[in-house]
């Protein structure tokens, strides 16, 4: 049974319980969210090292890092490695995104490895292995796609990117409506090319019941991909990223009836003046389902510092409603990010993510605030390394360039600020 069917039949599972505690929220509230399809909590059964986290309305938001091989770039302990600095980092998710070397093997050491959730995008791996065994995408079939579903599914993955929105309707959208840069989803790409050579529907919304079906059994969660998201500023919000979302909407209502857990995903490249209302559009079209945003990047001019853009975007679409940010790294649109650009990318997004917290009025992310608060004004270090996001990178700076008073920073020396006026506003 799926968290939402047990959910459904009243029950408060282990996992639940321990997402409630995470969250300091009653088990009660956070059972009947999941009922209503508002939380999701993906943890496949076969996920044996999972700590189970919470995503959705009400909840913190949380943050996903994007790791695994390319083609240019495959070591296998470099991915792994990206996994620990993801976790150490804070990252609340991972999503093993390979498209080369051994992905099973790689796949398989991540979930061993791994206490927070681990997503995929199972075409990568269809397509990489109909290309390596007969030359060319177009020759990957639906069974092939089905079958590596169920191969990740099986081993343990607990949620999966799925473009089925990505109708042949969409695509005619796309075609009348003159986008920049069409489509810069990989997914999205790769069954686009598949759909308009054979001239065929999308195999993952032509066989939807097949994909509810494995994601029942394994309680896998369904990320309802942005095939069609705007890789660009001049095409956000237009007629095919809303009509492919109308279809998301339209999936989500199916995937609740048959008790399978699933989230929307989101754009992408959106101007700061749009990202409240796609947060909008979405909650309504998707009747309250968790959105998972990709950015949004704010501007498409800030490469080698897209992780800000990133932030920027990531802290105003939390504040509006978004519930999951994934990360990007100050390599985004650049190259395969390394373990430092990996590092950099959970802080920066973590600091959005808490922002947006704060901003929606979260009750354990104001006090953490506070409580800095009180520790700068009573000049306690100790106490401000434990509270902030990234306490090593505040340890190195205070370290490498250490004050002649113990009490204050080299920033105003003996003229610290706090320190005069302290004596004066003892209480
Ligand atoms: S020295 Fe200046 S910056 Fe440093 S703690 Fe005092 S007031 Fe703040």
């Amino acid at each position: 049974m799926t968290q939402i069917k047990k959910a459904r039949s009243g029950m408060i599972t282990p996992e639940m319980k321990i997402v409630a505690e995470k969250e300091q929220v009653a088990p009660e509230w956070l059972r009947d969210q999941i009922a209503k399809g508002r939380i999701v909590i993906p943890a496949n059964v076969r996920h044996s090292r999972l700590s189970p986290v919470g995503i959705g309305e009400g909840l913190f938001i949380k943050v996903n890092a994007n790791i695994g091989t390319s083609s240019d770039h495959a070591i296998f302990e470099e991915e792994l490695e990206k996994l620990r600095v993801s976790i150490e980092a804070g990252a609340d998710a991972v999503m093993d995104l390979s498209t080369a070397g051994d992905i099973d093997a790689c796949l398989g050491a991540i979930l061993e490895e791994s206490t927070i959730p681990v997503g995929t995008v199972p075409v990568y791996q269809a397509v990489v292995e109909t290309v390596e065994e007969k030359g060319a995408l177009i020759d990957l079939t639906a069974d092939k796609l089905f079958d590596v579903i169920e191969r990740q599914a099986e081993k343990g993955v607990d949620f999966i990117t799925v473009h089925c929105g990505l109708t042949r309707a969409a695509l005619e959208m796309l075609k009348g409506q003159g986008r920049i840069t069409d489509i810069v989803s990989r997914g999205g790409a790769f069954l686009t090319t598949w759909m308009l050579h054979h001239d065929r529907e999308n195999p993952l919304y032509e066989n939807y019941d097949r994909l509810l079906a494995i994601a029942r059994k394994y309680d896998l969660t369904l990320s309802l991909g942005d095939g069609l998201r705007p890789g660009c500023i001049a095409d956000a919000t237009d007629r095919a990223q809303i009509h492919e979302l109308m279809t998301l909407g339209h999936l989500t209502r199916q995937a609740w009836d048959q008790d399978v857990q699933v989230m929307i995903e989101g754009p992408g490249h959106v101007p700061l003046n749009e990202i409240e209302t796609n947060m909008i559009i979405q909650k309504k079209l998707c009747q309250g389902a968790p959105f998972y945003v990709l950015g949004p990047l704010v501007t498409d001019i800030a490469a080698g510092y897209d992780h800000v853009a990133c932030a920027i975007g990531g802290a105003l679409a939390g504040a509006a409603g978004a519930d999951f940010l994934c990360y990007v790294t100050p390599a985004e649109h650049l190259c395969l990010p390394n373990v430092e650009d990996v590092r950099e990318g959970v802080v920066v997004t973590k600091i959005a993510a808490h922002a947006a917290d704060i901003a929606k009025g979260n009750r354990v992310a104001i006090e953490r605030d506070r409580q800095m608060a009180l520790a700068r004004k009573n000049l306690d270090w100790e106490a401000q390394m434990k509270l902030v996001i990234a306490p090593t990178k505040a340890r190195k700076y205070r370290e490498q360039n250490p004050p002649a008073e113990d009490d204050v920073c080299t920033m105003c020396g003996k003229y610290c600020a706090i320190k005069q006026v302290k004596e004066y506003f003892k209480d």
